[in-house]
């Protein structure tokens, strides 16, 4: 079935009127600032639910080769393919219990990853594992996680439930000092970061929030003690409760049907909708997914990030909603060129942009029965102004009779909280529970945080350098100044949808950096030459993605409303082609990476 109609001029100047309307209600003057972080008296949303690995140990003051700050995929596929290189002495740091990252933190009922579990999952030629489900259940992938950590045995040297909160370069050693919060100060001669970046939960900073005295807690700490039940349901806890849902992004789409099936009553405080896609999630076989010779799994991988990319293919193996929206996405994601005629691009992408917002619309008016809900769960902006989401289960939701939506798009979200519940304009609503999905601070991961301090040479603060040189790197991995340290992520490389994939050719190129570094007595660290080079390559072809992300509803995309950034931040040509780009620098220049071990 098409939702879409033919769109006219005027049809599309009203469209521009209304998005704009609908980013005025929204924008607030704090900005990012609305938000609280889970730290002092909020502190106890942040604590562990799920560690068994806690109890007491030794601080450790030894040397390894290498250590990993992080075992999240990141992490793991550092560890990985450091191992695949020969590294023996891995040590991969942990704040979680166990390895797993966002897979660990993120449990909540309903969770699945929404890029296909065949390309999503990491290490599946090697590991001979098939996924069961097109799109895998949390559960599922992090059980995978902890195969690949199994299988390249890196529990053997980990840490879990300990947090690094200083990397320090000892130029007499000509390694890294590596403090904890559980009092180790052990060395590695290399180091590499795996942070992330969706990692430091937040909260909305609504007056009154600790006056609440029901249960509470974020969707990345889910209380299974309270509500019972598991990620696939049965939460017969909340029985005949009254629960309260703040966000309607990502997650709130999976939490808030689970909820709606077991809770007495389930209230959706929405600020901004979502858009709401098909998702048709299905079990796979093996057959399905052409999982029957060696390398399967990269050739659909591959495939897939060359879709997104915006690169053509003979065939879509993956033909899903993401592939089928590549061709809107390409113009979208900020990995795409500088189009040559921009007002020709502009107005063609407004077309296609128009047709794609309004078959989402109709499709929340054919599935939601009654009207005036359906109206306010229409996304009134451009596709991708917030992450798509994918549900056949959400929508339906809000037909069932124990589930009501409040907007609270007038109020700029929940105007305060009381002992009992939360008011928006003149009602207050009395909860039992309270659960916020409302999302991760972006940037403030890692280095970013001010919780991990990293010195370089000469005891240069990473932070400093930042401030003063602005950001600088070699592909956004390694840094002048900053010997022996890998950082993986998608500062000025290039990201995509499918995020472990990308992590992987990081890593991939890290342990290959390490792996050149050992066999030429060098140290990895870029000149500065290598640096600018490298800078000159990110803003030849930069796209200018400012326009867009100025005319969007406020969101963790473009800073609350903000914009983006100045200054190039990511490869400008696509993931696949940053990918290429990579493996063709390994085989011819790998000395640009490379500097003489000195020590003093
Ligand atoms: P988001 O930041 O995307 O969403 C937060 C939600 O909280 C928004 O709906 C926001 O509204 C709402 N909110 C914040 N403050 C208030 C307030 N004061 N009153 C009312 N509402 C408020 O976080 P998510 O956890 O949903 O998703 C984060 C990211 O995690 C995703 O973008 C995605 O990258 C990833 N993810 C991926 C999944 C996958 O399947 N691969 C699944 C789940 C998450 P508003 O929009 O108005 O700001």
């Amino acid at each position: 079935m098409t939702y879409s109609d033919a769109i006219s001029s005027e049809a599309l100047a009203g469209l521009r009127r209304r998005y704009r309307l609908e980013r005025e209600r929204r924008v607030r003057p704090d900005g990012t600032r609305q938000y609280l972080s889970a730290d002092a008296e909020f502190g106890f949303y942040d604590e562990d639910p799920y560690a068994t690995r806690t109890g007491e140990r030794d601080p450790l003051r030894d040397h390894v080769d290498v250590a990993v700050v992080g075992g999240g995929f990141g992490g793991i596929l550092a560890g990985a393919r450091l191992r695949q290189q020969g590294v023996e002495r891995i040590r991969v740091v942990e704040k979680g219990g166990d390895f797993g990252g966002t897979w660990y933190w993120n449990r909540y009922p309903g969770i699945h990853c929404d890029v296909e579990s065949h390309v999503y999952l990491p290490l599946l030629d090697e590991t001979g594992y098939v996924p069961e489900w097109k799109y895998a259940p949390g559960e599922e992938i992090r059980r995978h996680a902890v195969r690949i950590a199994e299988k390249f045995d890196l529990y053997a040297d980990a840490l879990f439930s300990t947090s690094v909160t200083s990397l320090a370069w000892d130029d007499t050693t000509q390694s890294w000092i590596v403090a904890t919060d559980r009092g180790d100060a052990f060395r590695a001669t290399y180091v590499v970061t795996a942070t992330g970046t969706l990692t430091e939960l937040k909260l909305p900073g609504i007056p009154g929030i600790e006056d609440f005295r029901g249960h509470t807690f974020h969707t990345s700490r889910w209380d299974y003690g309270y509500t019972g039940g598991t990620p696939d349901g049965g939460l017969t806890g909340l029985a005949d409760r009254r629960v309260g849902v703040v966000g309607t992004g990502a997650t709130g789409v999976q939490v808030i049907p689970k909820l709606a099936e077991d809770a007495g009553h389930v209230y959706v405080f929405q600020r901004t909708p979502s858009t709401v896609d098909v998702r048709a999630n299905r079990r796979t076989t093996a057959r399905d997914v052409g999982a029957d010779h060696d390398g399967w799994a990269r050739e659909r991988r591959d495939n897939f990030l060359q879709i997104v990319s915006g690169e053509s293919v003979e065939r879509d193996l993956v033909a899903d909603q993401w592939t089928a929206g590549a061709g809107l996405l390409e113009k979208l994601l900020p990995s795409f060129r500088r189009p040559s005629d921009r007002q020709g691009f502009e107005a063609a992408y407004e077309i296609a942009d128009a047709e794609k917002m309004n078959a989402i619309r109709a499709r929340v008016e054919h599935v939601v029965a009654d009207a005036d809900t359906a109206e306010r769960l229409k996304p009134w902006y451009r596709y991708a102004c917030k992450r798509p989401t994918f549900s056949d289960a959400y929508l339906q939701a809000f037909n069932r009779d124990n589930v009501t939506l409040v907007d609270t798009a007038d109020t700029h979200g929940i105007e305060r909280m009381t002992e009992h519940g939360v008011v928006v304009g003149d009602t207050e609503y009395q909860l039992d529970c309270l659960v916020f999905a409302t999302g991760f601070s972006v940037g403030v991961s890692g280095v970013h945080s001010g919780k991990l301090s990293v010195s370089g040479r000469d005891g240069v603060r990473l932070l400093d350098a930042l401030k003063q040189r602005g950001p600088r790197s070699l592909h956004g991995l390694t840094r002048n100044g900053f010997p022996n340290l890998i950082q993986l992520g998608a500062a000025q490389s290039a990201s995509s949808v499918n995020f472990t994939h990308v992590l992987d050719e990081h890593a991939v190129h890290a342990a290959a950096l390490v792996a050149a570094a050992e066999a030429r007595g060098a140290v990895v660290e870029p000149s500065r030459e290598a640096e600018d080079a490298w800078l000159a390559v990110l803003s030849d072809g930069a796209p200018d993605h400012e326009w867009f992300h100025a005319e969007c509803t406020p969101g963790y995309y473009n800073g609350e409303g903000r914009g983006r950034p100045n200054g190039p931040t990511a490869y400008p040509h696509g993931a696949a082609a940053f990918h290429d780009l990579l493996t063709r620098w390994r085989a011819t220049s790998m000395s640009d990476a490379l500097a003489v071990r000195r020590p003093s």
